[in-house]
């Protein structure tokens, strides 16, 4: 059956091609989804135009938005499950994974109801004969494009805010993983969200996405993806005078010192860098050792690295589930072939895994790569796969020096006991996130962004709301006398 697409208020096949989403653990087609044309982009944000601007949108007040979202809220939780089921499905993650994204999508929902109860706008003190106030008005139709590795997070998070910030909403999600976008949109409808509103238009980025950025309607982009598509974007955008919001790329470093509780931060980095087989933004791909504990942790790391459970990700126990795709795989094995001619050593993995059926889908092994500084291409291009280079580093000045020599600057992670040398590399560190002694815990209520050419921008916490507004300044005069200067204009005729 060919899945339809929302189009401004109406299920309907999309204009475009049609495209299968794949299921990658066996390559099985989990449905075909009649993707957008570029007519269908631009009925969808005309139409989204006017919806936006009709008073039962305009009018309605912020408590009344709230309860939608709250209702969407309650839906997603109420089919968490499936949701999660038709995350893995798409994009392969293991089960234990998706359905902690699906309660984290259904918590932002809830967290931006709450917080757009409890916004306010201000009163400024007046330095005249008027009240002054600062208000906040949306800003009109909203893009948001997203990548295929945690969809109903990235989409809810751009969705949530915008819709709370009383804007409507085109949404194209990543090419290869339309379902969760697609059910998103389902769940909104039966929350009672006026039609219009909200559009899911899957299809090619270079169709879809790029109509969407360039239409005039559209009046903010929010983008997820990578670096190289964010600028293109950017330049777009510059173009229009459009706001954008960048979340990019990464090649986060994970910082373990000589004082580090070594439980912790094998664990930790091992978490970082091949939960979601690596596929991750915020993934600690760039790992460095101080000379004191190098070996001991390098020797406990590469045994829990071999331990780790590659599996379907359907079945329980799977840490490690299959890449998004045979493509995809490729890429990641070049990446591993390329860091061996570049002088590394392979302490572990550098192969796809056997037997158990694993042969079918697109998987491969957690591999650690050792023995290159960070000017190898390994050390300092994103991967975007389970594969991690170990470093080591002398001193706190060396470690700051490698870690920040990097394009990217997403997040980072330190391992050590002293909280005052933690908080003074945090500091230094250029980077969007910092964890200490923890890694890969993302909070709604926390701004998130980059740095550098890991993105501009912050979503999440109150000011996501924002992101998607504008302020106004209204003056009320109180002046019982004429304005003085009009004053004998007036008075003349
Ligand atoms: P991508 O840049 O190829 O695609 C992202 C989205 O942009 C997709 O929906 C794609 O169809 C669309 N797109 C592609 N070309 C476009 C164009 N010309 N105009 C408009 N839209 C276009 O990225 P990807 O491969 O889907 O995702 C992986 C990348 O995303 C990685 O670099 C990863 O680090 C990054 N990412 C960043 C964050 C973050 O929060 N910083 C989170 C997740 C993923």
């Amino acid at each position: 059956m060919t899945e339809s697409i929302l189009v401004a208020g109406d299920w309907r096949p999309g204009r475009g091609e049609e495209t299968p989403s794949l299921f990658p653990a066996d390559g099985s087609v989990n449905a075909v989804v009649a993707t957008a044309g570029v007519d269908d982009v631009n009925e969808a944000i005309e139409r989204a135009d006017r919806a936006r601007r009709e008073p039962a949108w305009r009018n309605m007040r912020p408590h009344e938005r709230a309860a939608i979202l709250g209702r969407a809220s309650d839906l997603l939780t109420g089919r968490a499950e499936a949701v999660a089921r038709l995350q893995t499905r798409d994009n392969g993650k293991p089960l234990a994974e998706t359905r902690a994204l699906v309660a984290s999508a259904a918590g932002t929902c809830r967290y931006f109801a709450s917080a757009l109860e409890t916004l306010d706008d201000a009163l400024t003190p007046p330095r005249g004969d008027y009240l002054t106030m600062s208000v906040h008005e949306p800003l009109g139709v909203v893009g948001a494009i997203t990548p295929w590795n945690s969809p109903v997070a990235s989409e809810m998070q751009k969705i949530a805010p915008a819709l709370a910030g009383g804007n409507a909403v085109v949404v194209k999600p990543a090419d290869a993983t339309p379902l969760v976008a697609l059910e998103l949109g389902r769940i909104f409808d039966e929350a009672g969200l006026p039609p219009g509103l909200l559009s899911i238009l899957p299809g090619r980025g270079s169709v879809v996405g790029d109509a969407i950025v360039r239409h005039p309607l559209v009046k903010k982009v929010s983008f997820t993806g990578g670096t190289r598509t964010g600028r293109m974007l950017a330049h777009i955008a510059a173009d229009k005078l459009m706001p954008v919001s960048l979340e990019l790329g990464g090649k986060s470093p994970t910082v373990v010192f000589d004082d580090a509780d070594i439980d912790h931060a094998v664990n930790g980095v091992l978490f970082g860098i091949f939960s979601s087989a690596g596929q991750a933004c915020i993934a600690g791909s760039r790992l460095f050792v101080q000379d004191g504990i190098h070996d001991a942790f390098m020797t406990r790391l590469v045994e829990a690295t071999a331990r780790l459970r590659v599996g379907h990700p359907e079945a329980d126990g799977t840490q490690v589930g299959p890449l998004i795709s045979e493509q995809h795989r490729g890429v990641v094995e070049d990446y591993v072939k390329l860091g061996l001619e570049e002088g590394a050593t392979l302490l572990t993995g550098g192969e796809r895994p056997r037997g158990d059926g694993l042969d079918r889908g697109s998987y491969y092994q957690p591999t650690i790569l050792a023995g290159l500084t960070n000017a190898a291409r390994v050390c300092r291009e994103e991967i975007f796969g389970p594969v991690l280079v170990a470093m080591r580093f002398a001193d706190e000045d060396d470690l700051v020096a490698q870690a920040n020599d990097s394009v990217y600057g997403l997040a980072s992670g330190l391992w050590t006991r002293d909280y005052k040398r933690a908080l003074r590399v945090a500091r230094r560190l250029e980077t969007g996130t910092v964890w200490i002694n923890t890694y890969k815990q993302i909070s709604v209520s926390t701004p998130f962004g980059g740095v550098k050419e890991s993105g501009t921008g912050r979503e999440k916490g109150v000011g996501g709301i924002r992101a998607y507004q504008q302020q106004k300044s209204i003056y009320l005069g109180l002046n019982e006398q004429p304005i003085p200067w009009a004053g004998p204009v007036i008075e003349e005729h």
